[in-house]
């Protein structure tokens, strides 16, 4: 008899097209208010695939898209996912020191729980940058009350990444149940290489990811955690033309492909939110230091 399918985590990174990281050279902080947002567009049409899929999602959130898209937020939580939390305005957690972590976190999360009108539980660093030089991030983490977190790349990249990481669910201190949910890898001749989303999704035929996310749910009995973000699935957007180029590369290639390519990863897995997929993982997290 077949055994029911693995319920993996999905989640949409929520911000606008500016504030990608890629981005950070050429178009700074303070210039974002000045540019025409399409998140609460790119969302809305993120809801209604989901909801024609009948899906459950984790949106983890800007502190500063939040402040400016209240009714959104709310939006999100009335249709039934989870909001949770993406840092205040995307700086990288490694470039924190811990007390500027710390003020992050708790700003981030009072204005995204006043505009959604629910309690957050979890976390996303920007970038994935949550690593080996960060230990005190989980601290404030587990002390603010955090559940979970996901905010590791277990891989080499050239933006993010913490190579030596678990693969699979951790939790990070002995003395809390904080747990890590890490972005998902595939094993590929012997190495491990980033198949949980972003631009792997978006430029590699869907066939990649189909192939990847079932010998994480069949080989390794494992749910995967997939994420992309609203400005994905936005052709029409403004073309930042000064940027790197490999950065424009990254950014624009197939943006048109990806609402189809969606609709067809959320039909042929099963998906949920990534609170209840940190819960259901914490029984088997593996201790960090061991
Ligand atoms: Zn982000």
């Amino acid at each position: 008899m077949d055994s029911p399918p693995i319920v993996n985590g999905l989640s949409v990174d929520v911000e606008d097209w500016f504030q990608v990281g890629a981005f950070e050279s050429v178009i700074a902080r303070g210039e974002w208010d000045g540019l025409a947002s399409r998140v609460e567009d790119n969302v809305l049409a993120i809801l209604d695939l989901f909801a024609a899929a009948d899906v459950k999602a984790t949106f983890f959130t800007l502190g500063w898209v939040a402040r400016r898209n209240p009714a959104l937020l709310r939006r999100i939580a009335e249709a039934g996912h989870e909001v949770a939390s993406h840092g205040y305005d995307h700086a990288r957690v490694f470039k924190f020191d811990r007390k500027e972590f710390a003020a992050d976190i708790e700003k981030a999360r009072k204005v995204i729980e006043d505009a959604a009108g629910v309690a957050v539980t979890g976390y996303r660093a920007p970038s994935f940058s949550i690593d080996s030089r960060t230990p005190w991030a989980y601290m404030e983490l587990a002390e603010r009350g955090y559940a979970y977190s996901s905010s590791v790349a277990p891989v080499v990249h050239d933006h993010y990444g913490w190579s030596d990481a678990p693969r699979f669910a951790f939790k990070p201190l002995p003395w809390s149940d904080l747990v890590e949910i890490p972005v998902t890898t595939a094993i590929l001749g012997g190495r491990r290489v980033a198949a949980g989303g972003g631009g792997f999704f978006r430029v590699l035929p869907y066939a990649f990811s189909r192939w990847a996310i079932r010998q994480v749910n069949r080989r390794e009995g494992r749910p995967a955690v997939f994420y992309f973000h609203p400005w994905e699935i936005d052709p029409a957007q403004p073309r930042v033309d000064n940027a790197p180029v490999r950065s424009r590369l990254r950014h624009y290639t197939n943006l048109a492909a990806m609402a189809d390519k969606l609709r067809e990863l959320v039909h042929e897995f099963a998906w949920g939110r990534m609170d209840v997929l940190a819960h259901r993982e914490a029984a088997r997290a593996e201790d960090l230091a061991a």
